[in-house]
């Protein structure tokens, strides 16, 4: 499968969410177009002393909002068609659950495992500093964050970097997010995108009515989930999944091969097996499945593919046994794939409404670091006086006592993470009642065509009210 049918598969489903809009001609045009892309080559000394030249990029995809938001991937894959691609589904991702950004995305055309410490972080330094020569990051202008290959630390050295070139502007936290908590973060950014799957998948499995064309019952309580990769993403969905959700994580694919137990797996004891072996294999008491790409096709309700795009495709679409196909990767199922499961009435929760929960809560941390306090703080302590005064009122009127962690409890409120995980509950459940809608109200053959045309319309709409630059 050639890299190029990624972006392809993007345009083959925006074209055919646009055919069912009546959206102008070239605004259509304008909505799919990428604004910008830098592509860059910079000299990276390397652990023994030699030089090599990295090759890497930034798209913005659409200036209608700012500004720009998505991730930096490290990956030898990363090439500019794969950037623009991601970028876009940045921009409808954000359309979808109400973000006010553009999309953009970053590609660095390394290989992540393979790169020591101190190579991670001259590269990482070095394409800050190119993104910044070119205006290409900054808190009102391009915002990037964690993906494929990057995470809190890479984004800790992003702030860093910028912090020191831009002394003279205020808020320059916020030109970059999922930094770790100690700078400037937020807590909850890291489980985000994996908590909003879960969130999304409940959501999509709540109602019987809708459901019952796909032979599921309602709820994930006692699901069978096949989970496609063990990083960020995967293993927060799966943990979650399993803890919250009370489904059954009956099988984990990773690059060295793949571990199924119909009984279950213990998420949190796998990854700590991997963290000692460093291999999936061998867990005990689960089978070990050499060829990974073939635990995609054992039987499960719940197919979630938490790794790199085009994982299902016609070589394997015909024989995919779940149910359901949870899009946690962006761009996971190409379109070839997709036709065909969509043939297998299987129900696919497309990657951007299933995995907008990372920038959602991208969001908050943004602005968190504009407002330069965090939400805890803005609301507590008015609350917490009028708690008190409640229950010392409810303690006198009843003539009983409530116990003192309890009335603690009571006061104190939730925490950031608490508040942030509500607020990103109630986005996802609420973006997913929207697609919803565009599915069922406007007839649309399935979900990813309503949630592409939800985007597409918030954009345009976006684009003719703010008028087109001249
Ligand atoms: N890289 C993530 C994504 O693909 C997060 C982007 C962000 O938080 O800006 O959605």
């Amino acid at each position: 499968m050639s890299r190029g049918d990624f972006f392809e598969s993007v345009s083959h489903y925006f074209d055919r969410a646009a055919s069912f809009t009546k959206i102008p001609a070239g605004l259509v045009k304008q909505v799919k177009s990428c604004n910008a892309v830098f592509r860059m080559r910079f000299p990276v000394r390397q652990d023994d002393g030699s030089i090599t030249v990295v090759e890497a990029f930034r798209a913005e995809h659409s200036y209608h909002r700012l500004p720009t938001k998505g991730g930096i991937r490290f990956s030898r894959q990363v090439d500019l068609n794969e950037t623009i691609a991601l970028a876009a589904l940045m921009t409808y991702k954000c359309a979808i659950v109400g973000v006010p950004f553009g999309g953009a995305k970053g590609g660095v055309k390394i290989d992540p495992r393979a790169a020591s410490d101190g190579f991670r972080e001259r590269v990482t330094r070095r394409y800050t500093a190119e993104l910044i020569r070119k205006n290409f990051i900054g808190p009102d202008i391009d915002v990037p964050a964690p993906d494929y290959g990057t995470g809190e630390r890479e984004m800790g050295w992003i702030v860093d970097t910028y912090k020191n070139l831009k002394m003279n502007e205020g808020d320059v936290y916020a030109c970059v997010t999922g930094k770790p908590v100690s700078m400037q973060g937020i807590p909850g950014r890291k489980a985000a995108t994996g908590r909003g799957v879960y969130y999304g998948i409940r959501a999509a499995l709540e109602h019987a009515e809708d459901i019952k064309a796909f032979d599921l019952t309602p709820g994930t309580q006692g699901k069978r989930v096949i989970v496609q990769g063990l990083g960020n993403v995967g293993y927060h969905a799966a943990r979650i999944l399993q803890d919250d959700g009370g489904a059954i994580i009956t099988g984990i694919a990773e690059r060295e091969g793949g571990i199924f137990n119909k009984h279950g797996l213990d998420v949190e004891a796998v990854v700590q097996h991997r963290q000692e072996t460093g291999s999936v294999l061998n867990f005990p008491g689960a089978e070990n499945i050499d060829d990974s790409a073939a635990l995609l096709e054992h039987e499960c309700d719940i197919l979630i593919p938490a790794a790199l795009e085009n994982q299902i495709t016609k070589k394997n679409a015909g024989r995919i046994q779940a149910k359901v196909v949870a899009e946690a990767a962006n761009g996971p199922v190409d379109s070839d794939g997709e036709a065909i499961l969509r043939e297998r009435n299987i129900l696919m929760i497309p990657d951007l409404y299933l995995n907008a929960g990372g920038v959602t809560v991208s969001y908050f941390e943004w602005l968190k670091n504009k407002a330069g306090v965090s939400f805890d703080r803005m609301i507590s302590r008015h609350e917490e006086l009028i708690k008190r005064e409640l229950l010392d009122e409810m303690e006198i009127l009843s003539g009983q006592k409530i116990p003192v962690l309890q009335r603690d409890r009571l006061i104190e409120g939730p925490s950031e993470e608490e508040l942030v995980n509500a607020a990103l509950e109630h986005t996802m459940i609420r973006a997913y009642r929207r697609i919803h809608h565009f599915w069922t109200e406007r007839d649309l053959p399935d979900l990813r065509t309503a949630a592409f045309v939800c985007a597409l319309e918030r954009v345009a709409e976006s684009y003719e009210l703010h008028g087109i630059f001249p």
